[in-house]
């Protein structure tokens, strides 16, 4: 079986659900409001178990309630969580409003994430036994990039998805296979707006780069290769939330499986369709039955 290590963030999202979000200052009453596990590392670990792979996730909670809350969720999907520490103080929580409109605004504190700052031996261990390792920039960066160094002097397939948009060291996009941002990361890496102008500016620094563009799909570019246009499955959008991490996951499975990379992205882009027609982020991933199902 394909084999995922994924290093990254485990939050808990706190979500209120309003009509307006607040203005400073002033205090509105919420219709409702849910707890629902997330944070990049930990949604990318659940979409690539639900697409078919074993996968460890290489993270840390508190040893708070929510701590234990995020650990048996990951542990429900299948996902191994030995390296998934518990350290003392609160666990990573994302503070969300989403309004009538859809819009919502968001503090993420990062709480156990901060401590991800270095690899333990089991961690390394770990990386290099996988066929591919998943990265995210939710947890601090020199910790990121002792995971990509790891995965580098292994020769296993490292999967950066630049989330938050942040400038990147070198050595990081160096120790980098493939490149995963959306549009908006991709303009802002590169100050270019026009996708495939940025990804192949991203080229000199990467091999390869997918640019994800939400409803109008994805675009594969390659060093030495004309650039690929996936478009989206057409299908009614409720909730788009981790779309990107479920196309990721399930990208990253079907590449470490061998599936050359346009029909990796036709699945991944299966995969993610599925998801934004059901609400939830890592409740709504598709199991790989299903993403088979609408691969067809
Ligand atoms: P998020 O931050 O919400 O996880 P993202 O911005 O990282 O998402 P997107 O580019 O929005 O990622 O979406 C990733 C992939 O999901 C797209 O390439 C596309 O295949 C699929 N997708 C997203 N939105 C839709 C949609 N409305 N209909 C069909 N597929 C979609």
């Amino acid at each position: 079986m394909t084999h995922i290590a994924v290093f990254g963030s485990t939050n808990m999202d706190l979500v209120a659900y309003v009509a307006k979000a607040p203005q400073r200052g002033e205090t509105v009453t919420g219709r409702e409001f849910r707890t629902l596990p997330g944070g990049k590392g930990a949604n990318q670990a659940v979409a690539a178990a639900r697409a078919g792979a074993t996968v460890a996730m290489i993270g840390a909670v508190g040893n708070d309630a929510f701590g234990s809350g995020l650990r048996s969720a990951l542990d429900h999907s299948g996902v191994d969580t030995d390296l998934l520490r518990t350290v003392e103080g609160p666990s990573g929580t994302a503070h969300i409003v989403v309004d009538d409109d859809g819009g919502n605004a968001i503090v993420v504190v990062p709480g156990a994430n901060a401590s991800l700052t270095a690899l333990s031996a089991g961690d390394t261990a770990e990386i290099a036994a996988a066929d591919a390792l998943l990265l995210q920039l939710e947890t601090p960066l020199e910790g990121v990039l002792a995971a990509a160094r790891a995965a580098r002097e292994s020769g296993v397939r490292t999967l950066l998805t630049p989330a938050p948009a942040q400038p990147l060291p070198p050595e990081l996009l160096a120790a980098t296979d493939l490149l995963l941002p959306n549009e908006h990361e991709a303009a802002a890496l590169t100050g270019i707006d026009d996708p495939a102008a940025a990804a192949a500016a991203l080229l000199s620094q990467v091999p390869e780069v997918v640019v994800t563009l939400g409803a109008a799909g994805s675009l594969y570019a390659a060093r030495g290769a004309a650039p690929v246009t996936v478009p989206a499955r057409r299908v009614t959008a409720v909730d788009t939330t981790g779309a990107g991490d479920t196309f990721v996951g399930a990208l990253a499975v079907s590449l470490a499986e061998g599936t050359p990379m346009p029909q990796a992205l036709e699945w991944a882009s299966a995969a993610s369709a599925l998801s934004v027609q059901r609400p939830g982020a890592s409740a709504s991933m598709p199991y790989r039955t299903e993403i088979d199902g609408a691969a067809g």
